[in-house]
């Protein structure tokens, strides 16, 4: 062990030990692509880049159970609850740009329901953090499971992914898509088939 952490060079152990802030991190970054921070553009691009990256990021510092365990309720409904079209902003967690589009959320309660307005919160919580679609879809689908215990849960998300797109790997016309399919909307076709015809505008 001592023989490991001998090998690293001084410099390592001064930049460990100095804890860099963000806006000094971003100072380095505009170094490193070659532009100078001293010019009056860039002169409070540190600071704003920091800010915004720190909102960006904000869902890991949201309390998930609490957000949900305040909005639930019990109820004797049993229909399907579908909130369609939510916006969502996330940042990809290979280069850290944005993918974005819309969620639709949808479940059938089985005694209980957690209040309209936090759907849209729920899918902000985990959005707001570096992601891959597919584990994000997968995450609102899992905690509304762990939490409404509902008959089923379904969630869609369409999205445009900035990396692909500003790097010309993919056309801006071909939306990534991912979904999640639980309990009834996973063994029954025709609630599967409902809830699809409601998010693509055919049933309203
Ligand atoms: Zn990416």
């Amino acid at each position: 062990m001592l023989v490991l952490m001998s090998i690293s060079s001084d410099s390592e152990i001064a930049r460990a030990n100095r804890r860099m802030s963000l806006p000094d991190l971003v100072k380095d970054l505009l170094l490193a692509v070659g532009e100078n921070p001293s010019r009056e553009g860039l002169l409070r691009t540190p600071q704003r880049v920091a800010k915004s990256l720190q909102e960006l990021t904000s869902g890991y510092a949201i309390d998930v159970d609490k957000l949900i365990n305040d909005a639930l309720f019990e109820v004797s409904y049993s229909e399907m609850v579908l909130v369609r079209d939510i916006d969502f902003y996330s940042l990809c967690e290979h280069h850290m740009l944005p993918f974005f589009g819309k969620c639709h959320v949808a479940y059938i309660p089985d005694g209980k329901v957690i209040g309209l307005s936090k759907l849209p919160r729920l899918v902000d919580a985990f959005s707001r953090r570096l992601q891959v679609q597919e584990r994000l879809t997968s995450q609102i689908a899992e905690i509304i499971l762990k939490k409404i215990k509902p008959l089923g849960v379904a969630v869609v998300m369409e999205a445009r992914h900035l990396c692909m797109e500003m790097r010309g790997a993919q056309s801006k016309n071909s939306p990534t898509v991912t979904s999640a399919m639980v309990g009834v909307f996973r063994s029954d076709a025709r609630t599967r088939e409902e809830f699809l015809g409601f998010i693509n505008g055919t049933k309203r």
